[in-house]
Parts: structure tokens; C-alpha cells; sequence
């Protein structure tokens, strides 16, 4: 197991932009579903906006983020949301559905021991993103809309404990897109203590652990790093990104 899995470069509910994005992951990201784009690892790029073109959901229930699957090109067919999301490309090799769809039947059939690991930023607002952390995809479904099959990809959110220990995270620890995108607005994109712009997080302002929820946006606000670090009064090792 390679060590970013316990050392994350961003921590979950971090700000960035698209720029910090690509620059921590070494890589244009340009697509929605990145399939092994590391080794270790893939990515998903998300979005639970009113207008955001696919459907993606949280399960409360049962602690699920519901990705849904890409539709064929427009330059393989003329409609590409009345068709069914493709499998395969017309050369007939995987799409990136058919690279996923198969790691999580892989896993669900035990040909795998480990789940296939993905992580995933989410967009709160043109250049605005935040990272959600690592994912483990333990399901994939086809599933019928009424007019059209697409792709469901199913996915538990995990901390990395150590190195070879993982944990559910539960899902009280992730803020909502609607609460992020709520609060955003309200506290004008900047820390709520010193107005700064740089380094933003979305931060708890009751610690989960003394009972903060994080569905409703009294309970969270937006801070900078150096405002994060002196209320917790903590020294964290500073990802390189920030060092620069
Ligand atoms: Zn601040």
C-alpha cells in the first residue's frame, strides 16, 4: 500500500481550485471518471448542482455516493442522452462505465480481495472545488431510467487509519453539496475570521465529536488554514502545496 493513502494531500472538505487539483494530481483532469489514473488509483469528478449533467446522489441510508455513468460521445452518436450509456466504444474497447463496471463486479465476485479505490473532488461552483477524499467502489448496476440503461456506480466513503487499516467514514462527516454551496454564498467565499481568500476549508464550527452535524449550514463556515490550525491549536504537517 503506497503511503498517500494515509497522507492525503488535501484533507476532506478542503477548497481548491482546478489549478491546486491538477497540481496535486500530477495531471490534467479533464474528465468526469478517470479510470486508474494512478496505479493506486482512480478519479471522479463530481457535481450535485441543480444543472449538473448527470445524476449523481448520496444514499443516507446506507452511507452511499451514487455515481452515475458517462454517455457515449456526441461524435459516436447524434443523441447521446436518448441512447443507452455504452459499455464498450465503437472500436469495441472498455469505455470508462466498462473499465469501473468491471473492477466493482471483480470485487463483488471475490476475484479481487481489495475494492477498487477512487477518489473524488467535487465541483461546489465554477473553479470552486472541494475534495471528498478517498472512495472504495464496492458495486456497479445497470439500471433502467424508463427511457434508457446508464450506469450506477456505488461508493463508501473510507479514512485511512494507518497504513493497512481503513475505516467507513461516517456519513455526519461529510458535508453536503447543497450545505457547501449554501454557505459558500453566505460567507463570501472567504475565512469567516481574517477574510482571507487562500487555503480555504470548509470547517465544523461544532467538532463532530462533541455532536456537530454537518447537514445544515449553521454548523459550518469557511476558514483559512493559519484560522483552522490556531482554533485547533494543533501543528499538522502542511501538504507541499501549501508550502510554495
Ligand atoms: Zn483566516
Amino acid at each position: 500500500m503506497k503511503s498517500f493513502f494515509h497522507k492525503p494531500t488535501f484533507k476532506v472538505d478542503d477548497i481548491i481550485s482546478y489549478a491546486e487539483l491538477v497540481a496535486v494530481e500530477n495531471t490534467n483532469v479533464q474528465k468526469g471518471m478517470n479510470f486508474q489514473i494512478r496505479p493506486e488509483y482512480s478519479i471522479f469528478l463530481m457535481s450535485v448542482r441543480k444543472n449538473a449533467p448527470y445524476e449523481d446522489e448520496w444514499d443516507e441510508k446506507t452511507n452511499t455516493l451514487i455515481y452515475e455513468g458517462h454517455d457515449a460521445f456526441s461524435n459516436w452518436v447524434k443523441k447521446p442522452k436518448e441512447v443507452d450509456q455504452p459499455l464498450t466504444t465503437p472500436n469495441g474497447t472498455l469505455t470508462e462505465n466498462g473499465k469501473f463496471f468491471i473492477a466493482a463486479q471483480s470485487y463483488k465476485m471475490s476475484l479481487v480481495k481489495e475494492p477498487h479505490k477512487i477518489k473524488v473532488y467535487e465541483k461546489i461552483k465554477e473553479g470552486i472545488w472541494c475534495y471528498k477524499g478517498f472512495f472504495n467502489l464496492v458495486d456497479a448496476k445497470i439500471v433502467n431510467t424508463g427511457k434508457r440503461n446508464v450506469f450506477k456506480f456505488y461508493l463508501k466513503p473510507v479514512e485511512f487509519i494507518s497504513k493497512k487499516k481503513e475505516v467507513e467514514l461516517p456519513h455526519s462527516r461529510l458535508i453536503p453539496a447543497s450545505v457547501k454551496v449554501e454557505v459558500w454564498a453566505r460567507d463570501k467565499g472567504k475565512c469567516v475570521k481574517c477574510g482571507s481568500t487562500e487555503n480555504l476549508h470548509f470547517d465544523h464550527d461544532l467538532p463532530y465529536s462533541k455532536g456537530g452535524t454537518s447537514l445544515t449550514a449553521e454548523n459550518v463556515r469557511i476558514l483559512c488554514m493559519k484560522c483552522n490550525l490556531s482554533k485547533s491549536g494543533k501543528i499538522l504537517s502542511l501538504p507541499p502545496i501549501f508550502l510554495s
